[in-house]
């Protein structure tokens, strides 16, 4: 039942496809009762040995490049959604092949792109615009699509209604791991003021943010919401959370490689924050540890640094019950969501392996790094 984690090598992330089934289910069951569609937003979860699973409950995946549309259209194959800030008029081109909505973040990408989307034979390709309803509740700036002169969205002072024609649905991105308390005072201002633009639309995209498999998040407020919408102006409505699909389903196991002391004890890892956890540093969050606690909880305080020569490449101060020694391991937990998808070989540090666990197979190491793929990003 439990996975064995010290038969992996370290380190290593594993996700649990049990997790993440519970997960999956949690986000159809919105779908079965909203008739909205959810998308995987690959910029959080790009695991794709795990794209068959989740394609077997979701509508498809949303990206933010080339490359990640591509990722999605290739590996998942079923719905292929694009937003980016702007678009490069050599990359346009490729887009096309991929996509099945394309969302511009400014009417003059819209105005530029727009022949290429009509004269596309292929299919037909829906185009929504972004727009940012200058109203959310996310405190830290680097991740707030709202703050002061955000690059992020159409404000409705610049929205040019008279250039709507061929463009079929909203997008609005404004929360971050929030409760469906934010999105619905968030849905009363977009309604506010884009209500009378959502009525000529065909869809409304309420982006990602969402931490609908969280223990204690209201499923009740956000099925009310969609339905809000959906109802007010027979829209489609579509949500796109990329942490919320793998929230809580993956670990990162590490291994203690030396202890030093300086006014107190510190354990080196073969692991890092700035390479393999970079959110520790960026959000900045303290994750959990199995068996371990605040500084202080249990008899054995430790502060946890990783491998890299960056003085600050620190996971935090943590306690146990027996003193660390090398070769002792600890398993970080939910290490499955933005790990994988913006850790970096700096210093030379290798990668984490990547595993996967379920029931009819156990562990299975599907990734393992070397130096190739170190120096193929050098030259
Ligand atoms: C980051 C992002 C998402 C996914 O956000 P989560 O916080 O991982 O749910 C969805 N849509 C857009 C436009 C994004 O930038």
């Amino acid at each position: 039942m439990n996975i064995d984690f010290g038969a992996l090598p370290t380190p290593c992330y594993i996700v649990d496809e049990r997790l993440l089934i519970k997960n999956l289910e949690i986000l159809h069951s919105v779908q079965e009762r909203t008739g909205c569609s959810i998308l995987l937003a690959l910029k959080g979860f790009s695991m794709y040995a795990v794209f068959p699973l989740v394609s077997k409950y979701l509508k498809g995946i949303t990206s933010s490049s080339l490359f990640e549309a591509r990722l999605g259209f290739e590996k998942m194959g079923k719905e292929v959604h694009v937003y980016a800030p702007a678009y490069v008029e050599q990359e346009f081109d490729e887009f096309l092949n991929y996509c099945d909505h394309i969302v511009f973040n400014s009417f003059d990408q819209w105005n530029r792109f727009k022949g290429k989307v009509k004269n596309f034979n292929a299919k037909k390709i829906a185009c929504g615009i972004r727009v940012n309803p200058e109203y959310s509740e996310i405190e830290t700036p680097i991740y707030n699509p709202c703050y002061k002169h955000s690059r992020l969205g159409v404000t409705l002072s610049n929205f040019r209604p008279k250039e709507l024609e061929g463009i079929d649905g909203l997008h609005f991105h404004t929360m971050c791991e929030q409760n469906s308390d934010t999105l619905e005072r968030t849905i009363k201002v977009v309604d506010e003021k884009f209500g009378a633009y959502i009525q000529k639309m065909k869809w409304l995209n309420l982006g990602g943010g969402h931490h609908i498999t969280r223990p204690d998040y209201d499923l009740e407020t956000l099925v009310r919401s969609i339905l809000f919408f959906r109802d007010k102006y027979g829209v489609d409505i579509y949500l796109e959370p990329g942490e919320a699909i793998a929230l809580n389903t993956g670990f990162l196991v590490a291994q203690v490689l030396d202890i030093v002391d300086n006014d107190m004890r510190i354990a080196i890892l073969d692991t890092s924050a700035a390479c393999h956890m970079p959110d520790v540093l960026e959000m900045p969050y303290r994750p959990h540890i199995i068996d371990a606690g605040k500084p202080g909880e249990y008899s054995y305080t430790y502060r946890l640094g990783g491998l890299t020569c960056l003085a600050g490449d620190i996971i935090g101060d943590y306690s146990f019950t027996q003193p660390l020694k090398p070769g002792d391991r600890l398993v970080f937990c939910d290490m499955a969501h933005y790990t994988m998808v913006k850790n970096n070989m700096f210093n030379g540090v290798n990668l984490p392996s990547i595993a996967l666990y379920n029931e009819a197979e156990g562990i299975k190491i599907i990734r393992q790094f070397t130096y190739e793929d170190y120096i193929s990003r050098l030259s």
